[in-house]
């Protein structure tokens, strides 16, 4: 057990990766595990690349603030519409 806990028996790499945002990340790799071309930036989620001076493209938006953006789009719609209806009702004297 005592050789397989100082990882001698397992050596590991480090590799580092870099996004768009030139953040350096070096996730630790056994070394005979296969090395993933792009690894998620754990500061800013968007993909990293190995290659310092070409990061992978960021996606057109980043995919928290799609999330984000998505739901308080769809909120603003739905207090949108409900204000209108209010709004409406009124109106017609329905309140
Ligand atoms: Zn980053």
């Amino acid at each position: 057990m005592g050789e397989a806990e100082r990882g001698e028996s397992a050596p590991r790499l480090r590799i580092s990766f870099w996004c768009s945002n030139r953040h350096e990340t070096q996730p630790s790799f056994a070394s005979d595990a296969q090395i993933p071309d792009t690894w998620d930036c754990p500061r800013c989620g968007l993909p990293a690349g190995k290659d310092r001076e070409s990061p992978p493209a960021a996606p057109r938006t980043e995919p928290y603030k799609t999330h984000l953006a998505y739901v308080r789009e769809r909120r603003s719609d739905a207090d949108g519409e409900a204000i209108l209806a209010e709004a409406l009702a009124k109106l017609r004297g329905e309140i």
